[in-house]
Order: C-alpha cells, then sequence, then structure tokens
C-alpha cells in the first residue's frame, strides 16, 4: 500500500477516516498525533506525488465502425492503491475534474469541449478519431463497459495506462477534489 505521510510526527501517515460530519483524512499514531488533512488535500498530495494516469483503450466507432482510441483517467482507481476506503468511490474519470479535463484537451487531439443543444452545457468527451464523431455521452465515465472487468474486478488496469501527466506546477483547485 502506498502511503502519504503525515506532516506533524515521523512514522505517521494519513488514514481515511469518517466522522459524524465529514470525511477526512487522520494521522495512523491518532490519538498520540493529532493530525488530519482534508479529502481533498489528501488527493492533491497523491496528485503532486503521481501526476494523473492516463488509461486508453479501443472501441468501435458506432458511426463509421473504425476502431478507434478513447482516454480517461480513473482517480478513484489510482487512489485505491493509497486507501481502500476509495474503494466506495464511483469511478472519478474524464468530464468528472475540469482543470484535468483542461489538461486533456490541450493535450490529445480526440478529446473535445462539445456543447450540448439540449442542456445548453459544454462538456467534455473522446470522439472518434477518424469521423469525429462523439463517443457517447462522458462515454468512459458513465459506462467503461470494455474495461470494467480490469477497473472493478480485477484491478487490473496498467495494461491500459498509456501515459501519466505531471501536476508539477500546477494549481490544484481544492474544490474540485471534494469527491467523497
Ligand atoms: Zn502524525
Ligand atoms: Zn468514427
Amino acid at each position: 500500500m502506498k502511503f502519504i505521510k503525515c506532516k506533524q510526527c515521523n512514522d505517521g501517515k494519513y488514514v481515511i477516516r469518517s466522522s459524524e460530519y465529514s470525511n477526512f483524512a487522520g494521522c495512523s499514531n491518532y490519538p498520540k498525533c493529532k493530525s488530519t488533512i482534508t479529502i481533498a488535500e489528501y488527493i492533491k498530495k497523491v496528485l503532486e506525488k503521481e501526476g494523473v494516469n492516463i488509461y486508453k483503450w479501443k472501441k468501435q466507432c458506432p458511426k463509421c465502425k473504425e476502431g478507434t482510441n478513447v482516454i480517461s483517467y480513473f482517480l478513484n482507481y489510482d487512489l485505491e492503491k493509497y486507501d481502500n476506503a476509495f474503494e466506495m468511490v464511483k469511478n472519478i474519470g474524464i468530464g468528472d475534474v475540469p482543470f484535468i479535463d483542461r489538461i486533456l484537451i490541450e493535450k490529445y487531439k480526440n478529446i473535445k469541449l462539445i456543447r450540448s443543444k439540449t442542456i445548453n452545457e459544454e462538456y467534455v468527451a473522446n470522439v472518434c478519431e477518424h469521423c469525429g464523431c462523439l463517443q457517447g455521452h462522458n462515454y468512459v465515465v458513465d459506462d467503461p463497459h470494455e474495461i470494467y472487468e480490469e477497473l472493478i474486478h480485477e484491478k487490473k488496469m496498467e495494461k491500459y495506462l498509456f501515459d501519466n501527466i505531471s501536476l508539477e506546477g500546477i494549481f490544484i483547485p481544492y474544490k474540485e477534489l471534494n469527491i467523497i
């Protein structure tokens, strides 16, 4: 298990806990050490250390029938390596964390900001590499069934890992990381 070191004592590490009011991360040496940080701060520390893992797999475009790559991050999956509490979190992928989505739009040509006429809102999604067709509304997040087995049951996502985005020197907005 990976861990985030306590900032107050020498040998403590933060463990996700919940109180009547909220979830937080507290030092494993409690009650000797009472250091706590928020969940958002915990996730920020993980992201600063690890960057964001980007997973890629192939699906068949519903329009042109060609094989196209779809891309997403799965923060919940990577956070589980730090604390089992993150197993309860729903999939956190493309479309869920705006500052990461913005980096993806800049970096990958098949990630686009789409304007929906029905809801009059913009959202981020994968488009087909060949014909530009949208690959479903937040497709990879809501229904990543092509890789669902590996993601949820087998925990074998490594074969889909294709990039890692460093967040060094990038502003990380806490409120976007309030995910549990
Ligand atoms: Zn401590
Ligand atoms: Zn296509």
